[in-house]
């Protein structure tokens, strides 16, 4: 195609888990949550005057890091906001790395990380998982990259090293950036978020897209040392000044003052997975203990188990890279039963 450049031909993009308008599915797929915001956020959109609208956002999004500040316990000057955790993320790959560095990532993770390195033209080195997918922390204490990007929990694992293991790399690791995407945290006991004041070479990201059930108005965060969020500004004001709307702003500020709402909410979740597990382990399936908000469940045909889910009306996320694996987002009580009903099903059928 004449009209493209040759970097935009040549690029593979990251492929979403499907979001079908079709009909009604039990959307388990991509790992949003089944419960809606706080009321507090339909309060704010309530009581928002449409008329600030016309103007441009707070391009330092106050409302919100202060918000944010507030919730982690550390400076404004310490919190970077997004649209979503993906553009956040995109945004660290390209203030923390220069062409042609490498950056050490697991060969199993969020398969954003590689779109990134491909995108910025970067190497990434490979650190594989041991064979029961968990972290090899040995790996860690000799790394040649210019710095280490981390999912903890990880995804599609579900499995989280401790704080005291994320602190370990972090502190092997001095003169190199650890990039610690936090997405899943909050369904797991563990986090560096408040580590990031004693630890100049750590940034933490969050999303709210989990957790505060705010997929739809994409947002994402960044913690790290003021100068770290200097840089990050400074590629953010590259492309865009404006990355959170108003709106954004003032609905992710509502859900994070409501933090009552939202421990309620990740309980719930937890309390499903955890009943859930029991369940598979009890009907013969294998899985990790999972610290996040899905199920990493080894099905033998994975594209067969996940079309035969479809039609009966499930989403999950099947990936051609892990072919025996389905992971299954947490959804209600209802809807994890239904799906566990479903798969019991589409076994006694194949018989
Ligand atoms: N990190 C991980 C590990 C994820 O699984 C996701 C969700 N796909 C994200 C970041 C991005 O989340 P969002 O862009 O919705 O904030």
């Amino acid at each position: 195609m004449k009209y493209l450049s040759k970097f935009a031909q040549g690029l593979t993009p990251y492929v979403a888990g499907e979001q079908p308008q079709d009909k009604r599915y039990i959307k388990l797929n991509t790992n949003e949550n089944p419960y809606p915001p706080s009321p507090k956020v339909n309060e704010a959109v309530v009581a928002f005057d449409f008329e600030r609208l016309k103007k441009y956002p707070d391009p330092e999004a106050r409302i919100l890091t202060e918000a944010l500040a507030e919730l982690y316990g550390v400076e404004r000057a310490c919190v970077f906001v997004g649209n979503g955790s993906d553009e956040v993320l995109s945004m660290c790959f390209r203030a923390f790395f220069d062409e042609g560095d490498e950056v050490a990532v697991n060969d199993i993770s969020y398969s954003f990380y590689p779109v990134f390195c491909d995108y910025y033209n970067l190497k990434p080195q490979i650190i594989k998982l041991d064979s029961d997918y968990t972290v090899p922390l040995a790996a860690y204490k000799d790394i040649k990259a210019k710095g280490i990007v981390i999912a903890n929990p990880n995804a599609p694992t579900s499995i989280a090293i401790t704080r005291e293991e994320v602190l370990q790399i972090v502190k092997d690791n001095r003169d190199k950036v650890v990039l610690v995407d936090e997405a899943y945290a909050a369904f797991c006991k563990e986090s560096v978020i408040n580590d990031v004041s004693d630890n100049p070479n750590l940034v933490v990201t969050r999303t709210a897209s989990k957790s505060n059930s705010l997929a739809g108005i994409r947002c994402g965060v960044a913690v790290a040392s003021p100068e770290i969020i200097s840089g990050l500004k400074a590629v953010r004001d590259g492309v865009n000044s404006y990355t959170v709307d108003t709106l954004a702003q003032v609905i992710c500020a509502a859900s994070c003052k409501d933090k009552a709402y939202t421990a309620e909410v990740d309980a719930k979740i937890v309390a499903t997975r955890d009943k859930a597990i029991k369940k598979l382990r009890e009907l013969g399936y294998t899985m990790p203990n999972s610290s996040s908000n899905f199920i990493f469940l080894e099905v033998g045909d994975g594209e067969k188990i996940y079309k035969a889910l479809k039609e009966r009306g499930i989403l999950v996320r099947f990936f051609k890279s892990l072919p025996s694996k389905l992971r299954v987002t947490v959804g209600t009580e209802e809807e994890t039963a239904a799906f566990i009903t479903a798969l019991e099903e589409i076994k006694r059928d194949s018989i």
